[in-house]
């Protein structure tokens, strides 16, 4: 039987070397969501795989379906991000953005949004001077509705009552003050953390990104981000605890 070759961009978001100078990628494609490939001699001097298989390339690839991995056939550097890894802070962000992506993306299609999003992600990481735990925290919340988690914002999602100003992530959404004492679950949401959530949510890609935080509203925001991710992905990222370290978080 002959396998067709399948031709699809995609980002390195992680690289591994094995014998012989030959590497295994994970890579976040547009039309298989996030797979692992193998590309033989990539890590050898001037190989013609070598550029585009750098960690964190975004890369035209050319792709043979194996029977347990792809094999990189050809692949053609579209750009390099290499700029994140002259600043240990911007890497740090980075680093954990895309350890988060591919633990929770399967090899799935119609990646195309979060993988256009998750690049706008890495153009704000590499060379924007604004506050990157703001970008962190819209891709955070974007990947969530990607999996189908995001929360639901519109009333007390135990009893449908409509004013609300607790926010549970367990329960999946807004709470009332009378459904967080029954269920004891959830804290207390500021109307301006709301907005933000609800903002990006309700933002295509590029307006995610565009509004500005207050210091205590953005500690607000990273709280209920993180309580969400912990109610929903069942893992420890070392990347995540390196980059609390660098920002001084811990
Ligand atoms: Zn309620």
């Amino acid at each position: 039987m002959i396998m067709e070759l399948i031709k699809t961009s995609g980002v390195v978001i992680r690289r591994t070397k094995v014998k012989d100078n030959d590497l295994m990628l994970t890579i976040f494609t547009k039309d298989l969501g996030v797979i692992r490939a193998s590309a033989r001699g990539a890590s050898g001097f001037k190989n013609r795989l070598t550029a585009g298989t750098a960690l964190f390339a975004y890369s035209e690839f050319v792709l043979y379906p194996g029977r347990e991995l792809y094999k990189v056939n050809s692949c053609e550097l579209i750009e390099s991000f290499y700029s994140l890894t002259a600043n240990i802070e911007r890497l740090a962000f980075a680093t954990y953005i895309a350890d988060l992506t591919g633990y929770t993306v399967q090899e799935e299609a119609g990646c195309e949004r979060l993988l256009s999003l998750f690049l706008n992600t890495f153009y704000l990481f590499a060379k924007w001077g604004g506050e990157l735990r703001t970008v962190k925290c819209v891709y955070e919340l974007k990947l969530l509705e990607h999996l189908g988690l995001a929360p639901c914002l519109t009333a007390c999602v135990a009893c449908g009552r409509e004013e609300t100003a607790v926010f549970s992530a367990e329960e999946g959404g807004l709470l009332c003050e009378t459904c967080q004492g029954e269920l004891g679950s959830g804290r207390r949401i500021s109307a301006a953390c709301l907005d933000a959530v609800r903002h990006v949510l309700t933002s295509d890609d590029k307006r995610a990104f565009a509004f500005r935080l207050s210091t205590d509203v953005l500690e607000e925001l990273e709280i209920h981000v993180a309580d969400l991710l912990s109610a929903y992905i069942d893992h420890d990222f070392y990347s995540l605890t390196y980059l609390n370290t660098v920002l001084g978080k811990q």
